[in-house]
């Protein structure tokens, strides 16, 4: 089957007793334990409705099983945890998200975890492993920059030797990247942003082979960080339209990024897709569209960024991303507000730098939103 339809037809549970065409929500926390080996209950991660969207994400991923988690870094934080422990290395990309970033900095040490940060390309993260490494973290394309890194270089040095890879392949989604073709074990997404895709929920998925999701929902049985029926239920209607919503996305922001390109007030544009972009040779062997995210530098001399946010009428000023609607944020003052200015302008963030997530309405509504604001923002 092909993706589109994975998306509407792959999971679904099929209610034998009213033949509704829909997965029912299944409300139950007690389940009767006679005459069965796995009784559901929700935080063993094996409801009706869990079960669901954990099918759905592995066929459109490529992955064999996976475990649905209340929010995206619960997914991440429990795979990581996984396949490190005391005494153990992580390599990590230094542009991984905030919150996975914060994770590693603020838990490690004190769990007994050794880890080394390295920047976005395959030969530094290669180069940061040592005998102890046994779990590597990356991401692409990243949060805010778009940087992209040849994940099969990667997935291939580890692999060699061993070491678990966990990708955060949140930004690209399932419809335009599947790593665990490119060689990496372990997928991490926060559904909250595309495959949730409305602004509605927090939720996260892994999915990977068989053997690991076993250890992952061990640990996540622990950890606790399950998600209720409702929420899956949700999930799973959204994921009906992945295919429509983020193909829309991608098509969109392909526009924007020529058109923020093309216009003198705008400096730098950050889209894999941009046949100039330092990425794109990488983005295009491993991904089939390049997303619905950008980012883009105005020219300070000429415009004021906070003046240009105020001025847009249809893209609205919000942080998170990946839903139907446009949206617009300043990482200085959001994502990034906790690093120091001079340690954002070291890795590219300048006060300047605004984030777009482009939602699915019409490309030319939104252009000409941003040519309005761009005209009256001048300094
Ligand atoms: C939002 C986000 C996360 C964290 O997801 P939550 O659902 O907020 O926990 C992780 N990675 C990326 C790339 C994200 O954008």
């Amino acid at each position: 089957m092909k993706k589109e339809t994975q998306c509407v037809h792959s999971g679904s549970y099929r209610d034998g007793v009213t033949r509704g065409i829909n997965t029912p929500i299944f409300t139950s926390s007690a389940f009767d334990y006679l005459d069965r080996d796995d009784t559901p209950y929700p935080r063993y991660f094996n409801t009706p409705n869990q079960d669901a969207v954990v099918k759905k994400v592995c066929a459109l991923e490529g992955a064999e099983d996976g475990v649905v988690f209340s929010s995206g870094m619960a997914a991440m934080s429990t795979a990581i945890l996984s396949f490190a422990g005391s005494g153990d290395h992580i390599v990590l990309m230094d542009e991984l998200y905030g919150g996975t970033h914060a994770f590693a900095t603020g838990e490690f040490q004190r769990i007994g975890i050794g880890y080394s940060f390295a920047s976005t390309d395959a030969e530094s993260i290669c180069a940061a492993a040592t005998e102890r490494t046994k779990v590597i973290v990356i991401e692409s394309p990243t949060n805010p920059l778009l940087s992209v890194i040849d994940i099969r270089k990667v997935a291939a040095f580890a692999r060699e030797r061993e070491i678990t890879t966990i990708i955060d392949n949140t930004f690209a989604s399932p419809m335009n990247q599947n790593p665990i073709e490119l060689g990496i074990d372990i997928i991490v997404h926060s559904g909250t942003k595309y495959l949730g895709g409305h602004s509605d929920m927090c939720c996260g998925l892994v999915v990977t082979s068989r053997k690991k999701t076993e250890r992952v929902r061990t640990l996540a049985r622990h950890l606790g960080g399950s998600l209720d029926a409702m929420t899956c239920y949700l999930l799973e209607r959204s994921l009906k339209t992945l295919a429509l919503r983020v193909g829309r996305q991608s098509e969109n922001a392909m526009r924007i990024a020529r058109f923020l390109k093309g216009h003198q007030c705008v400096s730098r544009v950050h889209y894999p897709g941009l046949p100039d972009s330092p990425g794109h040779e990488i983005a295009k062997s491993q991904m089939k569209a390049y997303g619905g995210m950008l980012s883009f530098e105005l020219d300070k001399r000429q415009l004021d960024a906070s003046k240009f946010v105020k001025r847009l009428r249809l893209i609205s000023p919000a942080v998170s991303l990946g839903g139907v609607e446009s949206t617009i944020c300043a990482p200085a003052v959001t994502s990034h507000a906790k690093m120091s200015a001079a340690e954002r302008e070291r890795i590219g963030v300048t006060d300047a730098l605004l984030r777009l997530s482009v939602g699915i309405e019409d490309a030319s509504d939104l252009i000409q939103d941003l040519e309005q604001a761009l005209e009256g923002s001048s300094n």
